[in-house]
């Protein structure tokens, strides 16, 4: 069997216009949907990230806000700039970047962060919805996965699925949404003992664990949907995910590539999360 490669990038195109279309109708009615991003620090990487999401942002006809902060700032300053964008009725979602500098408190972060604005998903509110299944915000990367699996017609309802990683970011969110999805799901984690005893019998593995090559075919039920999450760097430069992407790509039915896969649906459904909370506000007529 040579699996068919879910092709991420062209998803997010898809959905990107889809929220374009959404936001020129909003704009409209007299609303431009509105993202505030908030950046502590200096760490490449999450410079990178913020610039994607300001890029994404401006394709779609989002406005973008960003906020810079120096890493030694004062976490009151930053809750109080958090307090200030959940008043400001332009801005619909709120997120600030992670990680942040040890000196900070995350979970008071993403506590003050408005639910109704948590376009991430992170604030407990919306993790508690994902656990009785009307969350406001599903958070981007297992939402992700989710809109790739429904693009491309994949059975979720009683599949064995199993998830490799227990991450709060995404596989505890991803094995939430399939479980409300009717999968029988099971989480796998580094504390896990014979891994592939559990992978074998996943008819849908979804694999985020950021270990490169952790998954071999010989862990892969022939046939199996495969969707890599991890995103690892060699110290060739080359950028891999977590699964053999060769190997596998000969047993399963489903595989995603990285990159191209997962990666790009993760700022996508940022911006989708961003202009669902715009139709809401609209919705509700405040
Ligand atoms: P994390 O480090 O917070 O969590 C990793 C999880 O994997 C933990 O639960 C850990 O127990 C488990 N794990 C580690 N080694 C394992 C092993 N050998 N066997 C089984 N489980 C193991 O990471 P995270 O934030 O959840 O991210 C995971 C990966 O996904 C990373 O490579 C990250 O870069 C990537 N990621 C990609 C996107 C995207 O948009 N594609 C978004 C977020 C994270």
């Amino acid at each position: 069997m040579v699996a068919r490669v879910i092709d991420g990038l062209a998803a997010a195109k898809e959905i990107r216009q889809e929220c374009k279309a959404r936001v020129n109708k909003l704009v409209q009615s007299g609303i431009r949907p509105g993202l505030a991003v908030i950046l502590v620090g200096n760490d490449p990487a999450s410079a990178v990230y913020v610039k994607n999401k300001i890029r994404a942002c401006d394709e779609v006809g989002v406005h973008s806000l960003q906020f810079k902060f120096p890493s030694d700032i004062a976490e009151e300053a930053v809750l109080k700039k958090i307090e200030e964008l959940n008043r400001d009725p332009q801005v619909h979602g709120i997120l600030v970047q992670l990680p942040l500098p040890r000196h900070f408190d995350l979970s008071r972060i993403l506590l003050t962060i408005s639910p109704e604005k948590d376009v991430d998903g992170f604030h407990l509110y919306n993790v508690g919805g994902l656990v009785v299944g009307n969350t406001v915000f599903p958070p981007c990367t297992p939402f992700g996965v989710l809109k790739l699996l429904q693009s491309n017609n994949i059975k979720i309802e009683g599949q064995n699925v199993v998830v490799v990683g227990a991450s709060n970011i995404v596989g505890k969110p991803m094995a939430l949404m399939l479980m409300q999805q009717d999968a029988t799901v099971c989480i796998c984690h580094a504390k896990t003992r014979d891994l592939a005893q559990f992978t074998i019998l996943a008819d849908i593995l979804v694999v985020a664990a950021g270990r490169p090559n952790l998954i071999v075919p010989q862990m892969v039920k022939t046939g199996a949907v495969v969707i890599d999450v991890g995103i690892n760097r060699l110290s060739s430069g080359e950028l891999v995910g977590d699964v053999d992407f060769a190997g596998v790509s000969e047993k399963a039915s489903y595989i995603t590539p990285v990159p191209g896969g997962v990666g790009p649906m993760t700022v996508t459904m940022l911006i989708y999360n961003t202009v669902a909370s715009a139709e809401r506000v609209f919705a509700s007529g405040e």
